[in-house]
């Protein structure tokens, strides 16, 4: 069931949106060659401690996942899709980052990721990241009322497909509430003119994955929660939390602009 969302708690979830955007925007600023994952965990937990707000992901255990998980971030390195672990690794020159991370305020969820690279950036990775932002940008675009959820999907997947990269399947975007993950499924491809019809009060995560090499294969790592990339080539996400409304789709998790902390290598960053 999709609940549809008052105008004043569209704004209560714009300010849990918030948490999330201050709380990535602190770990791409700590995140650099070096830095283990670990660490940039626990600045997103400074962030969400802060603000007062909960992590949705802290010990979540969704169907599939054979243990709940033990942070606040997902951090995600290179052939890593997304639901990477943070551990003790520390972040390699080049390496190229997803950074995914939620928060609940007053009872309602914010969800949103960010795809960057640490130190010198590999022309492919710079090219790779654009593309899932544009993708991203493509969806939220779509995200109008009067459209339906296989319109922000055909958006995202056109933009994934036309610069030739893999779309793992099964994986993609959900409906956001009080809960971080609720109904419907946006999934990152899709047909034109089918699926729910989209509704004032309607908040959706919209969530492009990409994988470098063009084919779609996943698997799961040992630690029960990493997807990784079946050619071994890297991957890249990037997520916002949008709220469809008559006046076009806002962006709960925008996050504050200009930042300059931000490196040249994310054009599109905070669409
Ligand atoms: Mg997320
Ligand atoms: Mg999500």
């Amino acid at each position: 069931m999709v609940e549809l969302k008052t105008d004043s708690s569209i704004d209560a979830m714009y300010a849990a949106g918030q948490v999330v955007g201050r709380a990535l925007t602190a770990v791409r600023r700590a995140a650099a060659v070096g830095v283990s994952l670990r660490e940039l965990d626990e600045v997103a937990r400074q962030v969400l401690a802060d603000a007062g707000a909960d992590s949705p992901f802290l010990g979540y255990r969704p169907s599939f996942a054979t243990a709940p998980f033990p942070a606040v971030l997902c951090t995600s390195v290179n052939d890593a899709i997304v639901h990477g672990v943070p551990d003790g690794y520390r972040l390699r020159d080049g390496d190229l980052l997803s950074a995914d991370c939620g928060a609940v305020l007053d009872g309602w969820a914010g969800d949103s990721a960010i795809s960057f690279v640490v130190g010198e950036p590999r022309p492919e990775d710079v090219r790779l990241i654009e593309t899932a932002e544009r993708a991203l940008a493509a969806g939220i675009e779509a995200a109008r009322v009067g459209n339906r959820i296989g319109d922000i999907a055909h958006a995202v997947g056109t933009v994934c497909r036309a610069a030739g990269y893999g779309v793992p399947q099964d994986f993609g975007g959900h409906g956001v509430g009080r809960r971080m993950h609720e109904d419907p499924p946006v999934p990152n491809e899709g047909r034109p003119g089918r699926g729910m019809r989209l509704r004032h009060g309607m908040v959706l995560a919209i969530e492009p994955m990409l994988v470098g090499g063009g084919t779609d294969g996943y698997h799961e790592a040992g630690d029960g929660w990493t997807l990784l990339t079946d050619d071994g080539s890297r991957a890249a996400h990037a997520e916002h939390t949008v709220a469809i409304t008559d006046r076009g789709p806002r962006i709960l998790t925008a996050r504050q602009q200009p930042d300059p902390a931000l490196a040249p290598t994310a054009p599109a960053a905070g669409v």
